[in-house]
C-alpha cells in the first residue's frame, strides 16, 4: 500500500520569517502519530533554515518550491540543489504550473531540474496539469500524458522511489474549484497508467499521485477516499495552520 503524502506549498508567503516558523511550528505540533500520511512544507528559500529549524524533531520535511539545474557559478539569483540540502531539505517540487506559465519553464526544463534532484538524491514532487483551456477540449488525458514523458525522460526505474507527481489542474489553483473527486480519480489512473506503461506496473503501483488546486478541509476526506488518490498538494489552505492541520489528518 502507498503512505499516503500531503504537502503544503506555500508559494510566495509567507511575507516574513517570524510568520513562517509559527506556521511551521503549529503545522508541526499537529503532526502526530496518529496522522495518516506523510507530510513536507515547501517555503520560500529565505525561510528554508529556519522553518527546518521550527518543525524540528516532528517528522514534517520541508522542502524547496524549485532548484537551479546547474551545481553552482555564475548564475545570478539561482539557487542549487547543494544549497537548499545543507540546510537540511531533501525534497523539491518541480514544474509547478505557476513556473511553467508565469516564468516560461518549459517539459526540457523541468526535466533536467527532475534529473538534477534525482541525482543529487534529492526528492522530486513533479507537478502537472491541463489549463482550463485543455480542459475545456477534453485534452487532460493527452497533456497530462506529454507532460509526464517529457518531463521524466530519462528518470530510472530506481529512482522512481524518490518521485511524487502532483496532478493540478490549472483552473483549480487558487480559484476555490476544486476538482470533482471523481474525476481527478480518472485522470490519477490515467497518469498510473501511464506510468505503468513507462516503468511497469509495479513500479507504478508504488508511486504517490497527489491532487492539488483548491484542496480544503471540506474537500480532502473524499479526494482521499479515491484509490488513485495518494495525498495533497495544497496551496492556500497551507498558509492556515488550523486548516492544514485538519487535511493532513483527514478522515480515512
Ligand atoms: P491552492 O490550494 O491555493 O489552489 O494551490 C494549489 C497549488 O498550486 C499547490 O501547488
Amino acid at each position: 500500500a502507498r503512505k499516503p503524502f500531503i504537502a503544503g506549498n506555500w508559494k510566495m508567503n509567507p511575507g516574513t520569517k517570524d510568520e513562517a516558523v509559527a506556521l511551521g511550528k503549529e503545522i508541526a505540533g499537529a503532526f502526530s502519530s496518529s496522522t495518516p500520511c506523510e507530510v513536507a512544507l515547501f517555503a520560500p528559500y529565505p525561510f528554508l533554515d529556519a522553518t527546518v529549524d521550527a518543525v524540528g524533531s516532528s517528522g514534517v520535511k520541508v522542502g524547496a518550491e524549485m532548484a537551479f539545474t546547474e551545481g553552482k557559478g555564475a548564475y545570478t539569483a539561482e539557487v542549487s540543489v547543494s544549497m537548499i540540502k545543507s540546510v537540511g531539505c531533501n525534497w523539491a517540487l518541480a514544474g509547478h504550473s505557476e513556473r511553467r506559465t508565469l516564468f516560461g519553464e518549459s517539459d526540457e526544463d523541468i526535466n533536467k531540474q527532475v534529473l538534477n534532484l534525482l541525482n543529487n538524491d534529492v526528492g522530486c514532487i513533479l507537478c502537472i496539469g491541463e489549463t482550463q483551456a485543455e480542459y475545456e477540449q477534453g485534452l487532460v488525458g493527452p497533456i497530462c500524458t506529454t507532460q509526464l514523458k517529457k518531463n521524466l525522460l530519462g528518470v530510472t526505474p530506481e529512482q522512481m522511489a524518490n518521485v511524487v507527481i502532483a496532478y493540478e489542474p490549472v483552473w483549480a489553483i487558487g480559484t476555490g474549484l476544486t476538482c470533482p473527486a471523481s474525476e481527478a480519480q480518472d485522470v490519477h489512473a490515467t497518469c498510473r497508467s501511464v506510468l505503468a506503461d513507462m516503468y511497469g506496473q509495479a513500479v507504478s503501483d508504488t508511486v504517490r499521485i497527489q491532487y492539488g488546486g483548491s484542496v480544503t478541509p471540506e474537500t480532502v476526506d473524499e479526494l482521499m477516499a479515491k484509490p488513485d488518490i495518494d495525498g495533497a498538494l495544497v496551496g492556500g489552505a497551507s498558509l492556515v495552520a488550523e486548516k492544514f492541520s485538519r487535511i493532513i489528518n483527514f478522515e480515512e
